[in-house]
Parts: structure tokens; sequence; C-alpha cells
């Protein structure tokens, strides 16, 4: 079921953008209401022969006019090798194998990640075809010719990188699943000390996974006789040295990390309140449309007292007022107050997240909505809506067959949402809700 996430790396100036624009295009699913996600786009995801692809520009992170561009670049191509399932490695046929690619390779080669080497810029194959076969040199394997301006050799090029991908399954085996829990947040909130508690908890049994390097970078935790699997959490505790670049750079961690996961704990500073920075990550969860945990940390450095938490919920409603959804608690991973409580939070918004509801009740909460409030019109025409059906899981999605779609409102979509959360329990995670025109029936 899990996406995979596939990242475009190579020296600058090769057209890793182009690509990324190429092979996104219109896909790029922008929601509304999400603050700060949208400004500096640097994953989209796309769909290839049944599998779900999270593509990663790393072009997008570098910065394309400084005299440490080497080294950042190494630290990017690192970070994204890291991270990524599969590593596009582009390279330009017009310029050659230059000194440059076969740095890029050698780092590259030292994963055990899967590669596929894209010699970009082939706009002819006829023309540029004798200059790819140098490209076998960087000893990467065989060159895939494309051409992201002119959209060719593109599908070639993905065949390739889900070549040995397990197609999706629709069951219901996702269920037994290990959870993946994103730990995310701002820096300095508490992220790599509450992984270091979770990991080091007498009652918690820990169990390094050893094997691929991707396991490596996570860390499984046993809690109540079940498991748990925490995500990037090396990334947590090994801190990126390049200043300038944290934020980008961790904004590219928190994406991947959140594309990974099922759920995510977003931490914030309870000495600090709740910031925009807070907001734009939460943002991203909210965008993917993974389980949201608010966990306020520090709780032990503030003053409190009767109406704390309750004044400390209302910001956090206001700042995060896309996400209305998110569960709130309060710890400390200083004296572990309340920090095991995660793991039930957890548990239910995962069950949340996967909540299936028969098609039969939908329609009765949809009935009495519809007859408390009355849908839409436009010009003496009324939006009729027909019926509801859950179409998928995590998030939970909804798909309304109407008269005609362009009758629907968002203030009314709005409305069909919270009836159904005041019917359901879907606290924790967000809810799609899509309007398609059933024209036969009107
Ligand atoms: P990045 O730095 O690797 O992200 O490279 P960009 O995507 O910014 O592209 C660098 C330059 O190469 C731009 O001028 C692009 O228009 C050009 N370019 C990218 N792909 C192609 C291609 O397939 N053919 C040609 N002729 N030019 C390309
Ligand atoms: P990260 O950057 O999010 O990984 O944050 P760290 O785990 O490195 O923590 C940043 C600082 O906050 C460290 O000095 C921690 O000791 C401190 N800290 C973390 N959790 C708590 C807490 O619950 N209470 C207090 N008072 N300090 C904390």
């Amino acid at each position: 079921m899990s996406k995979k996430v596939v990242a475009i790396v190579g020296r600058p100036n090769v057209g890793k953008s182009t690509l990324f624009n190429a092979l996104i295009g219109s896909n790029v699913a922008i929601v509304k209401d999400t603050p700060g996600v949208t400004r500096d786009r640097i994953y989209g995801e796309i769909d290839w022969a049944g599998r779900e692809l999270v593509l990663i520009d790393t072009g997008g992170i570098e910065p394309k006019t400084d005299d440490y561009m080497l080294q950042r670049m190494r630290e990017q191509a690192l970070a994204a090798i890291e991270l990524s399932d599969v590593i596009l490695f582009i390279t330009d046929v017009r310029q050659g194998v230059v000194d440059t690619d076969f740095r890029v390779a050698d780092i590259i080669r030292k994963s055990n990640k899967k590669v596929v080497l894209v010699v970009n810029k082939v706009d002819s194959f006829e023309k540029y075809m004798p200059d790819v076969y140098e490209f076998y040199n960087l000893g990467i394997g065989e060159p895939y010719p494309v051409s992201s301006r002119g959209k060719l050799g593109l599908g070639d090029m993905l065949d390739k990188v889900v070549e040995d991908m397990p197609l999706l399954d629709n069951d219901e085996n996702s269920e037994d699943e290990i959870p993946k829990i994103a730990v995310i947040g701002k820096p300095n909130v508490g992220k790599s000390s509450l992984i270091n508690l979770l990991l080091n908890e007498e009652r918690l049994i820990v169990s390094d996974i050893a094997g691929t390097t991707r396991d490596a970078i996570d860390s499984s935790v046993r809690y109540d006789k079940k498991e748990y699997l925490f995500i990037d959490t090396a990334g947590l505790r090994r801190k990126s040295k390049v200043k300038d670049d944290i934020e980008r750079y961790s904004n590219f961690r928190t994406v991947a990390s959140v594309k990974r996961s099922d759920v995510a704990v977003l931490l914030i500073d309870a000495t600090e309140g709740i910031t925009e920075q807070d907001a734009k990550i939460a943002g991203i969860v909210h965008e993917d449309g993974k389980g949201l945990i608010v966990a306020v940390n520090k709780w032990d450095a503030v003053e409190k007292d009767n109406s704390s938490v309750n004044k400390f919920t209302k910001d956090i409603e206001r700042v995060l007022s896309f996400a209305p959804y998110a569960v709130v608690l309060f710890i400390s991973v200083k004296t572990g107050q309340r920090v095991t409580k995660l793991f039930s939070l957890i548990d239910t918004v995962l069950d949340n997240c996967k909540m299936r509801v028969p098609t039969g009740v939908l329609n009765e909460v949809l009935s009495d909505a519809v007859a408390a409030v009355e849908p839409p019109h436009d010009k003496g025409r009324a939006l009729r809506i027909y019926y509801m059906t859950q179409v998928a899981i995590s998030p939970p999605t909804f798909v309304v067959f109407v008269n005609d779609k362009e009758l629907m409102h968002f203030s009314y979509e709005r409305y069909l949402e919270n009836r159904l959360r005041d019917a359901f329990s879907f606290k924790g995670t967000s809810i799609r809700i899509i309007t398609r025109s059933k024209k036969e029936e009107n």
C-alpha cells in the first residue's frame, strides 16, 4: 500500500526541475487553506503502472548561486539518497559525462538503493543516441535517454523505476502492517528527546531493526504488546550542519517522513506557544491526508492555572483552523508526563483513519443533513444530492453523487463534512469529499 519515494538527484542544470515538472504536470495537488506548502514545492505524486510514487526534486532545495554549491549538493543528495526508495540520477547529454557526475555516482553507489541513470536533453534520439553510450562509464548501469523538455522517453524510464515494486493491492492487509509514526516539528521542540525517551524507557522493549539502509533510519518501539515504527529517527538525532539550509532541508525531511507515515505527531513548544511555522508543518500533514496529533511539549516549563489547557487548545484551533480534527495532548518529555498516552492516541487516530462507513448508514446521515440544511441553488437550479459512498480510507474519502457538481458550494461540502464528523468518530484524520455529477438521474 505504501507510496515509494523517488528522489531526483544530479548536479546543477542537468534538468532536474524540468524533469520533475514534466512528470508532475498538472498532478500537483494544491489544497486550499493550507499555509506555506505551495511556495517552494519540491515534491509531488504520480501514479505509474499501478504504483504510487512520491517524487522529490532536490533541485528545488539547491541554492543556484553559491560557492558552497558542491558541498550543499552533496548534503542534499545524501539526504535524498537516505530517504528514498529509488534514485533518479540525472545527467546531461549535451555536456557529456563530467567529473561531478562521477562524484555524484560515487555517493550513490555507496548506498544500496536502486538507481536509474537518466541521460536528459536527448531531444532527438537520432542525433544524440551515440553520445548516450558514454554514460555507461559511470558504472551505474544502463542509461535511459529522455528529453524532459520534449517529454520523450519518460515512460520507459518510469517502467524501469517501478519494475520490481509490488503492485498496490486494495485489500485490507495493510491493517496488519506496523503503524508508522512521523515525529515532526520545528527545531528544538524536543523531537530527539522524545525519540530517545521512547527508545530508552525501561518498560519499552527496543528492537533496532537491522538490515537495509532504509530500515536503519527507523526505530521500532514496542508498547503494550504492540509494535510501532518511528520514522527517520536517525535524521532527528543527527542534525544538519549547513545552517542556511536548515529550514528547507528539514522541510524536505519532514515531507519525506510524513509521506512514509500513517500518523504524524507534531511537537510544539509550550513555552513558545503555537506559531505560523508550526502551522506550515501541520499543513504538510493535512495536505497529505495523514493522521495528526499535536503534542504540546515542555508542559513542565510553563506556569499553569485552571484555564491553561483551554487557552492553549483554543490557540491551536485558531492557528490550525484548516485542521480542526487534530488531536491535542499536553506532554513533558522531561518528566515523562503523559508520554505513554501517545500510544493509545496513535491507536485511536489510526482506527479513525481506516474507518469504513457502510453506505446505508452513510446515507441516513446524508438525508438527515440535507433535510436540516437545504442544499445550495443557483439561478433557480437546486443542487440535488442522490447518495454518498465511501471510496477510500486513509484518509476516509467520500463521493457524493449530485445532479450538477457546479452547484456544490465549498461551504456545503464543509457542512457535510461536519455532519459526518458529528456522526462518526473521525478525530485525528482529515476527510475528503468529492462531488460528482450523475447526469442520467437528472
Ligand atoms: P536543474 O538545475 O537540474 O534543476 O535544471 P533545470 O531543470 O533548471 O534545467 C536547466 C536548463 O536545462 C534549463 O535551461 C532547462 O530549460 C534546460 N533543459 C532541461 N531539460 C531539457 C531537455 O530535455 N532538453 C533541453 N534542450 N533542455 C533542457
Ligand atoms: P529537537 O530539535 O526537536 O530534536 O529538540 P531536542 O530534543 O534537541 O530538544 C531541544 C531542547 O529542549 C533540549 O535542550 C531539551 O533538553 C529540551 N526539552 C525537550 N523536552 C523537554 C521538556 O519536556 N521540558 C523541558 N523543560 N525541556 C525539554
